[in-house]
């Protein structure tokens, strides 16, 4: 299988592409023209024609006065949300008429980011108006990645796609994808500065918790110059980069803890992957949502037997929602493609509808499968 060394496309196009494939005609015509198939898995930015059309489109829509709709992946992180609510305040500080949306069940803002600026422009799937001429997705790989939100993508007339996953399918009518940015949000204050708006402190702060959750406050190897610079940048427009951070990293309910002891008291090893599980139950019994288990994975890879670590959460319909983080070795990204997810090489998931048990199982089957990274 060496072919995914080569082209991660190839490992994670199939299942998002085939099962979404409904993209209108003119869709078709506006993405065939740029030749955006054929330059999504480009190693390095967007093209200067990329910038021009994507530039060109946000502009018509502003002055064409219609709302332009923002979407971020299911179930939104730092990056995602921290993109869509930036260039929302952008857009708005033109004088547009925007909305942002993602799907998340129950809906709403995970706790620790209802602080970003700009949730005034959040509204559920079901607001969400169904004749927006312009959507603007963020941190998406694939149209799935919308939820319930894929069908306004797949119909929209002008979708632009922002996002820095190597596993990107193309989709949409317009690309900004720069595999080298370490979050969408560094992708997206380029965009700001070219529409020529200045940042305003809040604007600012949304980028800033885009770069910091995906970086790891500036420790994951995607992290860049640019990413500090980026950085420095924000924190002299006005970033509160102490208070912003006790709030993204070191804010939980008191449930957290006792979930936390729960999963860890659980971990296992099994070769080089060291895993565990949260249940339903197990967040029922702690008081807490979903979301609270998102951060667990970063205290189980740190084991240092392990090569890769696996933390599986399940959903109210009963599903696991996979994460899985490489500490070098194992490209997870592309193991996760191969069970319908994706991600980056070093962290990345996926969705099981099989038992704990069998999903662990089919992870290792892919990870098998994958070529080893090698740098
Ligand atoms: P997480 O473990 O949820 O923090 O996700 C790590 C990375 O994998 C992020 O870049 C996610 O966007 C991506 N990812 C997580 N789950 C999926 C999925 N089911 N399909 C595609 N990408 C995913
Ligand atoms: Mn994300
Ligand atoms: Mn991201």
């Amino acid at each position: 299988m060496t072919f995914l060394a080569t082209d991660p496309l190839a490992a994670s196009a199939g299942p998002a592409g085939a099962a979404m494939g409904t993209a209108s005609t003119s869709q078709e015509a506006r993405a065939g023209s740029q030749g955006q198939k054929a330059t999504a898995a480009a190693a390095s930015g967007p093209s200067p024609e990329q910038w021009d059309a994507a530039v060109a489109l946000v502009e018509q829509a502003v002055a064409a006065g219609t709302t332009i709709g923002l979407l971020a992946h299911v179930n939104p992180d730092g990056d995602a949300l921290g993109s869509a609510l930036a260039l929302g305040l952008a857009l708005q500080s033109r004088g547009a008429r925007v909305v942002v949306s993602f799907e998340a069940v129950p809906f709403g803002v995970p706790a620790n980011l209802r602080f970003l600026p700009g949730q005034h422009m959040i509204v559920a799937p079901e607001q969400f108006p169904d004749d927006v001429p312009l959507v603007i997705t963020f941190d998406t790989g694939s149209l799935d990645r919308l939820g319930v939100l894929a069908p306004v993508a797949a119909t929209t007339p002008a979708v632009l796609v922002i996002d820095h996953h190597r596993s990107n399918t193309g989709f949409g009518t317009d690309l900004l994808l720069d595999v080298t940015a370490a979050s969408t949000t560094e992708v997206v204050a380029a965009l700001v500065d070219k529409l020529g708006v200045p940042l305003s402190e809040e604007l600012a702060t949304a980028l800033y918790v885009g770069l910091v959750t995906d970086t790891g406050s500036f420790r994951y190897s995607a992290t860049s110059p640019e990413s500090h610079e980026l950085a420095a940048r924000l924190l002299r427009a006005g970033v509160r980069h102490a208070e912003v951070n006790l709030l993204v990293w070191d804010t939980r309910p008191l449930g957290y803890l006792p979930l936390l002891a729960t999963a860890l008291g659980r971990v296992k090893l099994w070769g080089d992957v060291v895993w565990t599980w949260v249940s339903v139950d197990d967040l029922e019994a702690a008081g807490v949502g979903l979301e609270e288990a998102e951060s667990i994975i970063d205290v189980v890879r740190t084991a240092e037997q392990s090569q890769v670590a696996v933390v599986l959460k399940q959903d109210v319909d009963g599903s696991w929602r996979v994460s899985t983080r490489s500490r070098g070795k194992v490209d997870v990204g592309a193991a996760c493609g191969l069970l319908g997810g994706g991600g980056h090489q070093l962290a990345a998931g996926f969705t099981s509808r099989d038992d704990a048990a069998t999903t662990l199982e089919k992870f290792r089957a892919a990870v098998a499968r994958t070529a080893p990274l090698t740098s």
